[in-house]
Parts: structure tokens; C-alpha cells; sequence
């Protein structure tokens, strides 16, 4: 997909001030021959970086990438510190376990309820359009509805930051979306997609079947934005059937590069083109069923594996499954936002 003129000179731009501080990146830049795509991935800071670190999230084993304190994963996700854990906790729970001990975001998790985002913007916030189109965008296309904030606790704050970034799903509270002056309307849209409840496109479980990851060409240290959410060991569903490479959620092919060449192909080799321009058709059907109209809860069909709040469970005769080695099939229910063995 072609981008404006504007929108290219953006992100050459931003990938130049983004690498500024590494000559061998900045040197990637000028090697690259598709000039007309977007090669890039959202950052959470353009110009800085942390030591890489393990924990627990969602009750499994995380790297993410500690920038000045705030915990960064797959580039542009923020993981509220309160949700990383130094060991891991449990995803069933037995009756009578503290049921504090889970809990999730994802798109099976962190929903906003009633189709409704509350919303802020910082008043120091640059060209707030950005946000008021991206708004535009996402309520002109789905069901969700955003709502600028009165005294709501749970909403999104809008901020200036030093690249562009949010968190996955409703975190309760405040969580915020940081936009550097660099951060177009599109990168805004796919911000707002993280905040309710998308990851990334290439993180999907089965992308293996559409894509190859390089990793002899991924920057050192960032090989951990690469995995899929289930080897991460975080929640997700998939609501359509392929890899959708024009996704807004999409990474670009030479995502974290450090030569030059692509970290992202296809299955057969070749390149592709992802767009920050709008939701994708796919991304849309998606949405459609996280938040369908009327925010009704989703139907589980059974004999469906889904993923629920962290935990892969299979629906049988209208209840839940949860396998383990240990224990093979058991049955599982859902109540106040905790998993527990029945
Ligand atoms: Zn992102």
C-alpha cells in the first residue's frame, strides 16, 4: 500500500532520529530500496533503550526491556509495573486461592465495557488532531464509542512521550498513550488498537504459517519482540482465519533490523508492504467480535479452543476444559475475572 508523500518523508524521518545514535542503523536506512513502504515498528522511545529483563506477567515468563524504569516489550507495549511479577503466579486457581493473583489483558481480557473508551488529552499535548482523527477513525468503523473522561477512573490519558506507545487492553486506571511529535494519526490508531485489546499482527500463534522470522538479522537484544503472544505466554484469540499483512497492527519487514535486511518475509521469501493508514478489513472483523454491537458478551461455540484471560481452554458441552501434562483434562470456570478449577 502507497503511502502519501507526507506520511514517507515522516517515517524516513523518524527512522533516521530514531537510529541518530547508532551508526550502523543509520547506515540500514540508506540501504533500504522500498522507500514507499513502512519499514518500521512503533517505539516507545526513538532514542533510548534498556537492559533486557525477565518476569512474570499474566503468570508466565516475560523478557522486556527496562527503559528508565518503565517496561517496554515488542517496541511499543507498556506493561504496568503493578502486573510484572519476580516469579510466577498461578493461571487456575484452587477455591480458595486469592484471586488477586491473576489478572489479565488481552484481547480475551481488559475489555472496555459497554463498547466504551474514556478518554483525556493532555492540554501540552502537540497537533491533538491526531488523536480527534484517530478517534474519528475507530468510531466510524466499529462499535466502540470514546468518550472524553469526566470522572471515570478507568481511561486512556493521551501524552506527549518520546516515541509512540501504550498498553495492551483496559488496565484499570489511568493508563497512558504516549505520542511523540512523530506519531502520526496512523501510528495513533494502532496505539488506540494495543489499548483495547490488540497485539501485534506477526505475534499471531500461527504466523509461522505465513511469515519467517530472520532472526540473524534482528538487532541484538530485541530477538524477544519476536515471539508470538503464546510463546510469551500471553492471552489471545484469533478472529480471522490468515495473517493479515495489511493489518495496522502489522510490523514492517525490516522491523529492528540491525544490516539492512528484512527480520520479516513471507513464507516463499518475498517482502510485503503494511500500512498506517486505517483498520484493515481483517482488522475490523476482528474488532467486531471483541466488541460486537450492543456489547454483548461473545458466544463460544463448542468444541473451539479459545483463549480466555490467559488460559487456553476448550469448550465442551458448555463448560471449560484447561489440559495440563500433569493433570490432563480437567474442567474449569471463569468467575470474577479469575480461573478455577471446578
Ligand atoms: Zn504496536
Amino acid at each position: 500500500m502507497k503511502f502519501k508523500n507526507s506520511a514517507l518523508m515522516l517515517s524516513v524521518a523518524l527512522a533516521t532520529f530514531a537510529c541518530s545514535k547508532d551508526d550502523s542503523v543509520v547506515e540500514q536506512e540508506t540501504l533500504q530500496t522500498e522507500k514507499e513502504t513502512f519499514q518500521g515498528a512503533e517505539r516507545a522511545y526513538f532514542d533510548q533503550s534498556g537492559p533486557i529483563q525477565k518476569g512474570s506477567y499474566l503468570g508466565l515468563p516475560i523478557s522486556y526491556e527496562n527503559v528508565n524504569g518503565e517496561y517496554i516489550f515488542e517496541g511499543d507495549i507498556i506493561i504496568p509495573q503493578d502486573m510484572m511479577h519476580s516469579k510466577d503466579t498461578k493461571l487456575v486457581l484452587e477455591n480458595g486461592d486469592d484471586p488477586e493473583l491473576v489478572k489479565s489483558v488481552g484481547r480475551t481480557g481488559g475489555r472496555w465495557p459497554n463498547n466504551t473508551v474514556y478518554y483525556q488529552i493532555a492540554s501540552n499535548l502537540p497537533n491533538q488532531s491526531r488523536v480527534t482523527n484517530a478517534i474519528a477513525s475507530w468510531e466510524s468503523n466499529t462499535n466502540l464509542r470514546f468518550v472524553a473522561r469526566t470522572n471515570q477512573s478507568n481511561y486512556i490519558y493521551f501524552q506527549p512521550g518520546g516515541g509512540c506507545s501504550s498498553s495492551v487492553g483496559m488496565v484499570g486506571g489511568r493508563q497512558n498513550i504516549n505520542l511523540a511529535s512523530g506519531c502520526s494519526t496512523g501510528n495513533t490508531i494502532h496505539e488506540i488498537g494495543h489499548a483495547v485489546g490488540l497485539w501485534h499482527e506477526q505475534s499471531r500463534v500461527d504466523r509461522d504459517q505465513y511469515v519467517t522470522i530472520n532472526f540473524n538479522n534482528i538487532q541484538a537484544g530485541k530477538e524477544h519482540n519476536f515471539q508470538t503472544y503464546v510463546q510469551r505466554g500471553r492471552d489471545g484469540d484469533e478472529y480471522t482465519s490468515t495473517l493479515d499483512f495489511g493489518s495496522i497492527m502489522m510490523y514492517g519487514p525490516n522491523s529492528f533490523s540491525k544490516n539492512g535486511q528484512p527480520t520479516i518475509t513471507k513464507k516463499d521469501g518475498s517482502s510485503y508492504s503494511v500500512q498506517r493508514t486505517a483498520l484493515s478489513s481483517d482488522d475490523l472483523q476482528g474488532i467486531a467480535q471483541m466488541y460486537p454491537n450492543g456489547g454483548d458478551e461473545p458466544t463460544y461455540v463448542n468444541g473451539q479452543y479459545y483463549t480466555v484471560n490467559g488460559l487456553r481452554v476448550y469448550r465442551y458441552n458448555d463448560k471449560w476444559y484447561y489440559y495440563t501434562s500433569s493433570n490432563g483434562w480437567r474442567e474449569v470456570v471463569y468467575r470474577n475475572g479469575a480461573w478455577y478449577y471446578a
